[in-house]
C-alpha cells in the first residue's frame, strides 16, 4: 500500500442513495482494478458487514466507511469517516439521530414540489428508496427525472432540491465536533469530503479546516470525481499547510449517473501521505 495504490474510498450502495448493493460494487471495484475500498453511505453503517465479506470474496483490502453530513457556517458539509469500528456504540447511536428527521424533511419537500405542480414526490422517491431511514434529495431527483420534470440529475440539482428552489427545505444535521469524535472514538480518521463542492468564503473554508483540526480531524479528500485539475492542487497545498493526510474517493452512486466510476481517479500527488498510512492496523 502506497501513494499509487488504487485506493477508492467513497461510494455509495443502497444502504443510502446509491443504486448498486454491496456485493454489486464490490464486483466492480475488484473489475476496475480498486485495490482498497471503503464503502461510505450516508450516516449509516447498516452495509459494512455486507461490504467487508463482498470485499473478502473479491480479494480487496476494505477499509469500513461512512460520509456524515454535518451543519457548519449555515451549510452542509460532509465528512467521510475510515476505519471505525462498525459496531461502535456512540458511533451507531450518533449516525442514528443524524439520521432522524429524514423522513419529515421528506414529507415538507414532497409538500413544497407540489407547490410548483408536482404532485405525490414522496410516495415517488420512496419507490426508489432502499433503507426506509435514508430517503434523501436523490431519491426525489431520481423521480423527477422518471416524471420527466428534468432531463438528468443534474439538472434536477439546478432547477429543484437546492436554496432558493422549489423542494428545499433547511435541515439541521449533526455538529462537526460530534462526527469527528464519533469517528474516532470508533477507531477511524475523519476526511473532509469533497472539499471543493462547498460555497465557502475562503474565511470560512479556513474555519471549518482549522476547527475540523482542533476536534481531530487528520484527512482532506484530495481527489475526488467532484474536484477539477486546480482543485487538486489547491488542497494539496492545504494538505500541506495544515499537515493533513490525503484521501481518494470516487463518490460513484450509480452506473446511469456517476460521472466517475470505480477507481477511475488520477492518483494522489506523490508529496502527500495517503490516509491509509495511518489505517494500516484497520484495513481487512
Ligand atoms: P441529502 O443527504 O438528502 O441532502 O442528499 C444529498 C445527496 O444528493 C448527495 O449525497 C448527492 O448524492 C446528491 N446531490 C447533491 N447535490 C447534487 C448535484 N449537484 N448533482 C448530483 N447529485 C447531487
Ligand atoms: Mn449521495
Ligand atoms: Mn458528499
Ligand atoms: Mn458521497
Amino acid at each position: 500500500m502506497n501513494i499509487l495504490t488504487n485506493a477508492d474510498l467513497h461510494c455509495h450502495s443502497v444502504v443510502s442513495d446509491g443504486t448498486l448493493t454491496p456485493e454489486a460494487l464490490a464486483q466492480r471495484a475488484k473489475a476496475n482494478g480498486v485495490e482498497l475500498w471503503s464503502l461510505t453511505d450516508h450516516d449509516e453503517m447498516g452495509g459494512q458487514h455486507r461490504a467487508m465479506a463482498a470485499a473478502k470474496a473479491e480479494g480487496l483490502r476494505y477499509l469500513t466507511g461512512a460520509e456524515i453530513s454535518v451543519s457548519f457556517a449555515g451549510q452542509t458539509v460532509h465528512i467521510v469517516g475510515l476505519g471505525m469500528d462498525p459496531d461502535d456504540q456512540a458511533l451507531a447511536d450518533g449516525l442514528r439521530a443524524t439520521r432522524g428527521g429524514r423522513e419529515q424533511r421528506a414529507r415538507e419537500m414532497a409538500d413544497d414540489l407540489a407547490r410548483v405542480g408536482i404532485q405525490g414526490a414522496f410516495e415517488g422517491a420512496l419507490k426508489y428508496v432502499g433503507n426506509p431511514d435514508l430517503i434523501s434529495r436523490s431519491h426525489f431527483a431520481r423521480y423527477l427525472v422518471e416524471i420527466g420534470a428534468c432531463k438528468d440529475i443534474p439538472e434536477v440539482f439546478r432547477k429543484y432540491l437546492t436554496e432558493g428552489k422549489p423542494g428545499f427545505i433547511p435541515h439541521r444535521w449533526a455538529s462537526l465536533g460530534d462526527a469527528v469524535r464519533w469517528i474516532t472514538g470508533a477507531g477511524g480518521v475523519a476526511v473532509v469530503a469533497h472539499p471543493g463542492r462547498y460555497p465557502f468564503s475562503a474565511t470560512e473554508e479556513y474555519a471549518l479546516f482549522t476547527e475540523f483540526k482542533q476536534h481531530g480531524g487528520q484527512g482532506v479528500e484530495v481527489v475526488t470525481g467532484a474536484h477539477n485539475a486546480s482543485d487538486v492542487i489547491k488542497y494539496t497545498a492545504l494538505c500541506q499547510e495544515l499537515g493533513l493526510v490525503a484521501s481518494r474517493g470516487s463518490d460513484f452512486h450509480s452506473p446511469d449517473e456517476s460521472h466517475t466510476d470505480l477507481g477511475r481517479l488520477p492518483n494522489l500527488p506523490g508529496q502527500l501521505t495517503p490516509v491509509w498510512e495511518l489505517l494500516s492496523g484497520r484495513i481487512h
